[in-house]
Parts: C-alpha cells; structure tokens; sequence
C-alpha cells in the first residue's frame, strides 16, 4: 500500500468514527481533500483511490489542475480577489470563502453575464483574528437577507477557519458556535439560502469538527503529508 493511501484509509476511518459519535451518518460527511501542495501525480493517485473532492486555494492552481482532472469536483477555498472571479464561475462546484460583502456583488454581476448559478458558502470568523477573513457572528443575519436579492449567488451552508492551535479540543467552542449559527439560520429560511453545508475542520481537528457537526471536512497535511 502506498502511504496516499494509508493515509487516506486513516482519514476515513477518524471520519466515520467521529461520525458515529456525533451520531451522523458517516456517508453524509463529505471528504474534500485539499490539494494545494501536490501536484497532478498525487491528485491522480488519489482520484484513483476513490477521493472525489478537491480543494484548491488559488484560482490559477484549480484551474491547472481541473483540467487535467475534470472529473472530479474541485472546491475554492482561499481567499477569493474579485478580479478572479470571472475565472472561477462555473468552474468551483462550491466557494467555500465567501467572506465579504464586495465579493458577493462582483460574483453576482459576474454570475448574471455568464448565467451560471454559483454555489458558495458563507465564512463566517467565529474567533475574530484579524488574520482570518470572514464575516463576523452578528453580521450573518444582515448578510444573508440582503442575499435574497441576488439571483446567481446561491449560499449552500457556512465555513469556518478555527485559530492554530497545540491541542484541537481547544477549537471546539469555535466548532459549536458556527454550528448555532447554522441551526438558527436555517429555521429562518432566507430566499437564496439553503443550510446544506457545514464546513469546518482541517488536519488539526476535523475530528473535532465533525464531532460538532460538521459535514464537509478539508484535510490537506493528513492526506498528502507535511508542507516542505
Ligand atoms: C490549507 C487549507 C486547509 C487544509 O489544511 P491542512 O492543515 O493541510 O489540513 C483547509 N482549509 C483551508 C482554507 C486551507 O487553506
């Protein structure tokens, strides 16, 4: 066995244990496998060990990539500048990092010239870094309304970035709080919004995150191996 797909069979494995003891079911927890540091090789290898979401934080590398991969389903989730936009509508199954209200006007403007509806989701910045982009707690509500109006834009759910942390448990109050978030805000029923997606969780912790129930996990560093 190949260490790709060791570590693919223990990512697995902590995802479907963690499932169970959140209670979900472990085939509603979707694996995006965030690719950002390997190049095509590895993503074929592991396309062929079954991985079927991708995900990508530049737009010039997801777009080399899906190309040569189109038949797998590739995720932005960096930072998104609005002149890349244009480039990435129609090629991102979902944004997971909308994270400004200027964004979501360039994606709507540009959405509507090429007619195509993009899925996104709403980052949220539960812990309030100044690092980490996203849109504060009490600011989801506004935000979401003054969706409605928009006709492309579709959000599908809400994501978060937890601090760095030594110990994982130590991101789980961030975990809950994005998960309050999500329970509340689909009881409101927004036009153009459908709570779908809850992503949260990296290498550091997505076994935490999912504990706090979250359905869509980005592991890079446990997949692919340590950053050089
Ligand atoms: C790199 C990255 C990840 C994956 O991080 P790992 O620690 O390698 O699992 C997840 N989400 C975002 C937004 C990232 O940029």
């Amino acid at each position: 066995m190949t260490e790709l797909a060791g570590n693919i069979q223990t990512v697995r494995e902590k995802v479907r244990k963690a499932a169970m003891r959140a209670g979900t079911n472990p085939h509603d927890i979707c694996l995006v496998a965030v690719s950002k540091t390997v190049g095509p090789d590895e993503i074929g290898h592991a396309c062929q060990l079954g991985i079927a979401d991708f995900g990508e934080n530049r737009v010039q590398d997801l777009l080399r990539k899906q190309s040569e991969y189109p038949q797998v389903r590739w995720h932005m989730i960096g930072h998104l500048q609005t002149n890349k936009v244009k480039d990435i509508i129609g090629r991102a199954c979902l944004i997971h990092s909308l994270d400004r209200w200027e964004l979501a006007e360039y994606i709507e403007r540009r959405a509507e010239k090429q007619r195509f509806v993009v899925p996104t989701l709403l980052q949220v910045n539960i812990s309030g870094e100044e690092s980490k982009g996203g849109v504060r707690p009490h600011e989801v509500p506004d935000f979401l309304a003054a969706i409605s109006q928009f006709k492309y834009l579709r959000i599908q759910g809400l994501m978060t970035m937890a601090p760095e942390v030594d110990d994982p448990e130590e991101t789980r109050p961030v975990f809950k709080e994005l998960r309050k978030i999500f329970d509340t805000t689909k009881k409101q029923n927004y036009p153009q919004v459908e709570m779908r997606y809850l992503s949260m969780g990296m290498t550091q912790d997505y076994e935490v995150a999912i504990e706090e129930g979250a359905n869509m996990v980005r592991v890079g560093r446990a997949l692919f191996g340590p950053r050089w």
